[in-house]
Order: C-alpha cells, then structure tokens, then sequence
C-alpha cells in the first residue's frame, strides 16, 4: 500500500477542456506531452477523445507511440510530436502513424528527403527554441503541411507586448503556408483573446486545472488531487526541533503530524519552509526539512490521528498555490508526482 497518491478526476478534465473550447470558438487540440503532464497521457487522451478531441500534441515520438497504443485503432486520431523527425530518423514517422513538428531547415530537408507525408511546421517567432525563423518559413512550404504552428514565451502575461509581436509576426509568416491550419495558442494564449485563436488552439497545463495566469483560475476546475496519510502524530515540546538539520526550531510545545509523502514522491524540497498542506478542514503550515519520505506538519489543537488525509494539492489546495509557495510553477509539480504514487481515475474514461 503506497501512502501518496493522486486522483484524476476525468469529469473535470472534461469541463476544463469544454471551458477551453468555449473561450477558444475553434478546435481543441490537447498537449499530452510528459504522460499528460504526469496525469496518465492514456486516460487522459480517452477521455477528451471521447469529449471530440482528434488531434494530440506530445514532445517525443516514443510518448506518441504510447499514445497510439492507448487510443487504439477505435479511437482514430491525429498525433503531432513536438519534437519533430531528427536527421536520419524520418523513418519512424513515414508509416503515418506520427506526423512531425518540422522544426529546422535539417529537419525539412530530412523529412523531403524521406518522401514527405503529414507533417506540421513549427516557426519560431521569438523564444529561440524551437522552430524555423520567420525568414525561413518558405522553405517547408513544399512539403504543404496540414499545421503551421508557433509558441508565445509571455501568455501568463496579458499586457506583455511580445504576445501582440509574436501573434504579428506568425500571421505574417505563415502565409507562405495558404493551406494550413494555423496554431498559436497553449493555454494562457486561448486566454488572450480571439486574436490569438486562429484555426486550432494546443493547450495543456490548463485542461489539467493550472491556472493561464500561473494563479488559480475560477473559470477551471482542479483535476489533480494529490494527497497522503498521516504516519504518526507526536506531542513535540518547546525548545526541541524538527526534521533534517534540526533546521525548524520549536518555540512552543506542538502536534506534529508527520506525512507519509517526501520528495521522491514529488513534495520539492523547496517547499519548506513556506508550504502549506489542508489537514482537518484548513491549511497548516509544513514545518522543517521535506525528506524522501515523509514531511512534518504542524497540526495546532486538530484531533489528528494517523491514517488521517492530507492534501498535499488539489480543490482545497490550489495547484498554483502549492507551486508558489516551493517556488515552482504548476507544470513542474505535476510533472514531479513520484512513480511510487498510486494513481486512481474518477469518472468515466470514455
Ligand atoms: C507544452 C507546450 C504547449 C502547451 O502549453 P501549456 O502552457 O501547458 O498550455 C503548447 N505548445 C508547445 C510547443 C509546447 O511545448
């Protein structure tokens, strides 16, 4: 029996992605990328199947390969990896089952050189990450790609003015691409207005309850709930300390409930000494040193006893508010959620 776990709740993945379509007015394509960002990119993908999505984004091919398996050949779909088809490896995409994010003149070149096929382009409009530069746009052209896409480095940002830049300059680029559907918005994008929906929106950390604005969001609902058991309650007096470096000092005599959740369950480090968890019925500050297994919590005058519940994130515990207080964005907290954590689906799958 594992202590910590995390509980997918399908239905409000559903109304998330149904939010998201609302506020886009076009096409959802998700971003299953990191297993769902740690979800479980095979619910996941059933069930926003089931809601209509036909297009995936992941970042690697195997995770597409993945993908493939767990929609199965009932559930037809169009997987887009990220990643795009390294130099010598167009191969792998050619039987169709992929289609690559061509993202450098190399990977042009390679994909032509392989016959071509499905594909999308990535131009890059100002992140100097992925992406063809503007100026390079015409030379996929050619290879008539049924997405153009591109990636804004400021959506949790509204006012930023490099959203207006990059928005500008994509529209203006992919115009060498007059039969593709273009695609700009991730999560925060679908946000900023119909400006920036353009033909299909690629959202992800928002259709799992991160907030656009990397604060909670009232519009989306928490879709992850990670919890844990209290292991053992101590009575802890004044002048004693708890946890690694003996690093938090007690100035009062205090209940300890010590959780069965550390960091190799996904509880960053950081997290101390600002985190809070909910522990009967409000928030109680973590206390001292996180450890691989476990962390303390004070749990002031609560009748806690251990087996009790611990929400380490979730409705009553913001996601983005737990990513703050470690110092962290809801991306990576999901993303870290531990391989030893039991994970349990709510809801149908479709
Ligand atoms: C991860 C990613 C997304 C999804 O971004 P969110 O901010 O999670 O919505 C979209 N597009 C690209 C290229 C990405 O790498």
């Amino acid at each position: 029996m594992s202590t910590a776990r995390l509980t997918i709740d399908l239905d409000a993945l559903a109304a998330n992605y149904r939010v998201l379509a609302a506020q886009a007015g076009v096409e959802v394509a998700p971003v299953v990328k990191a297993d769902a960002y740690g979800l479980g990119a095979g619910p996941v993908a059933r069930r926003l199947w089931a809601e209509g999505a036909r297009r995936f984004f992941v970042a690697r091919a195997n995770e597409g390969r993945a993908l493939r398996r767990a929609l199965g050949v009932q559930r037809p779909a169009e997987i887009y990896v990220l990643d795009g088809a390294a130099p010598g490896r167009a191969g792998l995409f050619s039987g169709g089952e992929l289609r690559p994010v061509l993202n450098s003149p190399e990977q042009v070149a390679a994909w032509r050189a392989a016959g071509g096929g499905p594909c999308a382009v990535h131009i890059d409009t100002g992140m100097n990450r992925l992406g063809l530069r503007p100026e390079e746009a015409g030379l996929a052209a050619d290879l008539a790609p049924a997405i153009v896409l591109s990636h804004l480095a400021c959506t949790d940002e509204p006012a930023n003015p490099m959203n207006r830049r990059q928005r500008d300059l994509f529209a203006e680029a992919s115009r060498a691409f007059p039969g593709a559907r273009l695609c700009l918005a991730n999560s925060g994008g679908v946000f900023l207005g119909p400006d920036y929906a353009f033909d299909l929106v690629r959202p992800g950390v928002s259709l799992f309850g991160g907030g656009p604005e990397g604060r909670p969001d009232p519009r989306l609902r928490a879709v992850a709930t990670f919890e844990a058991d209290v292991l053992q309650v101590r009575e802890a007096a004044a002048g004693e300390s708890v946890g690694y470096g003996a690093a938090h000092g007690l100035v009062a005599d205090t209940r300890i409930a010590v959780v069965g959740a550390g960091y190799a369950d996904g509880v960053p480090r950081s997290s101390s000494p600002r985190g809070q968890v909910w522990l009967a019925g409000r928030r109680r500050p973590i206390v001292g040193r996180i450890s691989m297994d476990s962390l303390a919590v004070d749990a002031g005058d609560a009748a806690v006893r251990a087996g009790d519940r611990v929400e380490l994130f979730g409705p009553r515990l913001p996601l983005d508010e737990a990513a703050a207080a470690a110092g962290t964005i809801a991306y990576e907290l999901l993303t870290s959620v531990g391989g030893r954590v039991e994970r349990r689906y709510l809801g149908g799958a479709g």
